[in-house]
């Protein structure tokens, strides 16, 4: 019954802050409002106390701010999800507890009835009444039991859907939607050390688009936001279960290709750069067109140099060279 109050109190607060406040039911304003209130975000709650205390209004605007700023690193997401867990397995011993603390009584008192039923000791109307109440008080603690269950199980299920959320946001870039330069960085350690021993060619790569800032600057962050996105798929078209594509961070790309040879791994770098240069992007606001977007690119050979730390920077000092070389092109490092 307190945890159902807790939940319900928890409920209260966050639709008293969306509705006293005329937010939108929206799924970032929820999210705010449990961090703030569920104890996740200490800070926000207090920010959101102090502001109620000040009788100022809690606009969008203040509240993504606010929510931004106070925005947990992965740390304290993970400690959330970590105490998530643990009341959830709390829970669920209680709830196990529980019923069998309740089987144990009501067997001893079913025994006592029956017991008493064969002797003189009650009335047979009277035992078998008693053993009705029983029954019934059995069925109803049951029911409870079962509905604790129940919930246990749910809040189970969100945990794991939360978890795995957390596992996709920690590995994949937002914008892009490829996976980040950490999840590739396991991804390189992994194939490393299987292409190695399977004595497979291995490449690495770095893309970088030309005179990006210029798209920028001409037609704002967000085409640019949109030009990097195309291109981010044009990549991905050639990523498949041995060549992976990553956001290594702003417009520039690296990927891993296992099983070619450095001619091979530019000739498929080639195809993208061909592919991005021909398409004709368009700033959506006002119709103009963006203009040829390209990319360099460096590559080089992971087993012709030292390590993968070595390698990364030969293709670094590739891709350096495309640039200087005229850009629009890619470029195997010699060294
Ligand atoms: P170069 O051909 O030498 O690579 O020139 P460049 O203009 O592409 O390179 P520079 O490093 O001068 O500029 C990169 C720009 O990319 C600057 C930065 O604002 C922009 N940028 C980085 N990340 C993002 C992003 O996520 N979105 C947008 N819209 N721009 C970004
Ligand atoms: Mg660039
Ligand atoms: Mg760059």
């Amino acid at each position: 019954m307190i945890e159902m109050q807790r939940r319900r109190v928890l409920l209260d607060r966050i639709a008293d802050l969306l509705l006293d406040n005329h937010l939108e039911v929206s799924a970032s304003n929820l999210a705010a409002a449990h961090m703030a209130f569920s104890g996740a975000n200490p800070d926000l709650a207090h920010k959101i106390a102090q502001r109620r205390t000040d009788a100022k209004p809690i606009s969008q605007t203040w509240l993504d701010r606010a929510a931004a700023a106070d925005c947990p690193d992965e740390a304290s997401a993970l400690e959330a999800l970590r105490s998530q867990l643990q009341s959830g397995l709390d829970q669920f011993a209680a709830a196990t507890r529980s019923a069998s603390s309740a089987q144990g009584e009501y067997h001893q008192a079913l025994t006592h009835q029956v017991d008493a039923l064969g002797t003189s000791e009650l009335a047979p109307e009277v035992a078998l009444a008693n053993l009705a109440t029983i029954a019934s008080a059995m069925l109803e603690r049951t029911a409870e039991v079962a509905a604790a269950m129940k919930r246990s199980e749910e809040e189970a299920g969100q945990l794991r859907h939360s978890l795995a959320k957390a596992r996709h946001d920690a590995e994949v870039d937002h914008l892009t939607g490829l996976m980040n330069r950490r999840a590739f960085e396991s991804v390189m350690a992994r194939e490393y050390a299987e292409a190695k021993a399977a004595g497979e060619p291995l490449c690495v790569a770095f893309a970088d688009i030309d005179f990006f800032k210029r798209v920028n600057d001409t037609h704002g962050h967000e085409t640019g936001d949109r030009v990097l996105k195309a291109v981010a798929q044009l990549l991905a078209k050639i990523a498949d279960d041995r060549c992976h594509v990553a956001r290594h961070g702003g417009e520039e790309f690296v990927m891993l290709l296992r099983g070619a040879t450095p001619d091979i791994a530019a000739a498929r770098l080639n195809m993208a750069r061909i592919e991005v240069g021909a398409r004709n992007l368009v700033n959506r606001h006002t119709q103009e067109a963006i203009g040829a977007v390209t990319f360099s690119a460096g590559v080089a050979d992971v087993f012709a140099c030292t390590g993968l730390s070595a390698a990364l920077a030969a293709a670094d000092r590739a891709l350096y060279r495309a640039k200087s070389e005229g850009r629009n092109q890619v470029v195997v490092a010699q060294d």
